[in-house]
């Protein structure tokens, strides 16, 4: 998870570290901390809490180097304290080291330099790597050389950013597992874990591979292979604007993208369904290959597995393949049964969750084809898997997902009818209705986010509330999941959800007077049945909340929110934007941070 960022070039670098990392803050925030090197001394600063406490530290504003290392962490190992704080040095104050990731070998690691007479002062795993690093040095071997060896040693995953004492105007970054961007302008190189950090100063950018090393020096760059052959990489241009990458007038970045879904559906569907064409530039999947699938797995973690949950019944009706939706973190560990006659396709608005990663790996080694689906150009999966898709979302940079789910929601649709086409399962009359409907979908959107009073009076009731149930039948079920989702993990308020029909299977003995329950009920052919669990609900002293685009007794209910009707395959795009604005009212209403909830972080990159 955690942010890193690096600098080196003719700026003073603290600022710009320390600017990357504000940029960066969503990926962790449980401390924080620079390094700069000054003259001959490495100048640690660094502190537990959010990067704001990192800019009043002593003695950071006099800081004048332009060579520096910084990151926000989210703790693996270790409390979020001053000493568990990265950067970390070696014993003898040599090296300076920042690392997103997790070394699983830190015992054995630790204990083998403990017999070499090192000591360790946080609890870290991270910890490690300095005093490796200077194990290493002090046997003659030169910085890289070095660096190269420690690597070589670290089983886990790793993104590096290191500095020497010695070695005034030098920068080795490498990475395994974890996220790590290099920009250059004529101002230097700048180091980042994503590209949003790094976009106000180049969108001139190069992307590492796994266990490739780079040696920064104030005019070049090497690249170099694990084992330090040196090898070509380009550079090439990232089109986004620093304004993508800034709340603009909104209090939150996530009010803004919850706002900007008209706009991110619209680039997701522009970037794939032309007119009456749907285009997939980067897929290469012929009728003869599609014809051998006999299953579809779509394999994904939080809101982006809630997104595979709700194309799922689309992904069968149109291509006429069975799919199984699966957590990564369990699919990974499950043996699943899946060959070549398999296709699975992997979710990750990162593009870096572990998880998924290690899943996609999987499926690959069992001969089966991926695709990835992401929204960060050129992240990990897109190097793992056989074919990739970008959402084309624009940078979400609030931890609870909103615009990358409806996006992750539109292109699976788009995909789906795209097989279809391929493999003829539906008229040409049908595709043409459903491609027409999705290009209806951003101004449905849009007339919900014009019309959000009611639902901010919503919130100002239940905000107070302990408990808050989500119902839903078949796609109103993962929409109840997503909304559930987005509630717990911003406003920490514990909400559930069920499919509707499960209700009196257990979960009704946790309904008393007062407890909301949200309904979804959109499905005109399971309306009937919904309402009736709702009726169950009500009769046990619920208050009963309506999300729907059906005609129903409105007086029946407590509240009713109406949405715009659409084809019921696309229902998840339109429902879950009233529980969006919900989720951020409530927050609001109860004074949290919207943007950086508790314990999460924006881009799981450990397991
Ligand atoms: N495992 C390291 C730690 O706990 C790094 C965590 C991170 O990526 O922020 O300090």
């Amino acid at each position: 998870m955690c942010g890193i960022v690096g600098y080196l070039g003719n700026k003073k670098a603290c600022p710009i570290l320390v600017n990357g990392l504000k940029k960066l803050e969503y990926r962790g925030y449980d401390s924080a901390g620079i390094c700069v090197l000054e003259k001959n001394t490495l100048a640690v600063k660094k502190d537990k809490g959010r990067v704001k406490n990192l800019e009043t530290l002593d003695g950071i504003n006099s800081l004048e180097g332009t060579l520096g290392i910084a990151h926000t962490r989210w703790a693996t190992h270790g409390k979020p304290s001053k000493d568990n704080a990265h950067p970390h040095m070696d014993n003898s104050k040599t090296f300076a080291v920042v690392h997103n990731g997790i070394i699983e070998n830190f015992k054995e690691l630790r204990e083998f330099l403990g017999n070499n007479n090192y000591k360790f002062y946080s609890e870290t795993d991270s910890e490690v790597i300095p005093n490796l690093i200077h194990y290493y040095y002090s046997k003659g071997n030169n910085f890289i050389k070095s660096v190269n060896l420690a690597c070589k040693d670290l089983k886990g995953s790793y993104a590096l950013e290191i500095i020497c004492k010695n070695e005034p105007d030098t920068l080795i970054v490498t990475r395994k597992d974890s996220p790590l961007v290099i920009g250059t302008s004529e101002n230097g190189t700048y180091i980042s874990s994503d590209i949003p950090a790094l976009i106000a100063y180049t969108n001139n950018f190069c992307f590492l591979n796994d266990t490739e090393l780079a040696l920064i020096t104030k005019n070049n760059i090497e690249f170099f292979d694990c084992n330090l052959n040196s090898i070509n990489k380009e550079f090439s241009n990232v089109e986004l604007s620093a304004e993508s990458c800034d709340k603009g007038n909104f209090e939150d970045y996530m009010l803004k993208e919850i706002y900007e879904q008209p706009n991110s559906i619209r680039e997701t569907i522009g970037n794939t369904l032309n007119g009456e064409k749907i285009v997939f530039d980067t897929l290469q999947l012929s009728k003869k290959y599609l014809s051998t699938i006999k299953q579809i797995y779509i394999v994904a973690c939080g809101t982006a597995m809630h997104a595979g949950l709700g194309v799922k019944p689309n992904f069968e009706k149109f291509c006429n393949i069975p799919v199984c939706v699966d957590i990564a973190s369990e699919f990974r560990y499950r043996n699943p049964l899946i060959d070549e006659n398999t296709l699975c396709i992997y979710i990750s608005q990162s593009g870096e969750t572990a998880d998924t990663i290690a899943a996609l790996k999987l499926a690959k080694s069992k001969g089966a084809k991926t695709i990835a689906v992401t929204n960060v150009i050129e992240s990990s999966i897109t190097r793992e898997a056989d074919y990739f898709v970008y959402t084309h979302a624009g940078p979400e940079i609030a931890v609870a997902s909103t615009k990358a789910y409806t996006s992750q929601l539109v292109l699976l649709n788009i995909m789906a009818l795209y097989f279809a086409e391929i493999l003829e399962t539906i008229s040409k009359e049908e595709i043409n209705k459903l491609k027409k409907e999705i290009l209806l979908l951003s101004k449905k959107v849009d007339e919900i986010l014009k019309n959000t009073d009611k639902i901010k009076r919503l919130a100002k009731q239940i905000y107070n509330k302990r408990d808050v149930f989500f119902i839903g039948r078949g796609l109103d079920h993962t929409v109840a999941l997503e909304s559930a989702l987005k509630l717990k993990e911003i406003s920490y308020i514990h909400s559930e959800a069920y499919a509707a029909g499960e209700l009196k299977h257990g979960p009704i003995a946790l309904i008393e007077k007062n407890v909301p329950v949200i309904s979804i009920v959109t499905n005109p052919d399971l309306a009937d049945k919904t309402i009736s669990n709702i009726q169950e609900v009500i009769t046990r002293g619920a208050t009963s909340i309506v999300i729907t685009n059906q005609n129903i007794n409105e007086s029946n209910f407590d509240f009713v929110y109406k949405i715009p009707e659409t084809l019921e395959y696309y229902t998840p795009i339109i429902s879950v934007i009233p529980l969006q604005i919900l989720a951020y009212y409530v927050t609001k209403e109860k004074g949290l941070d919207v943007d950086k909830p508790r314990n999460l972080a924006k881009s799981v990159t450990v397991e």
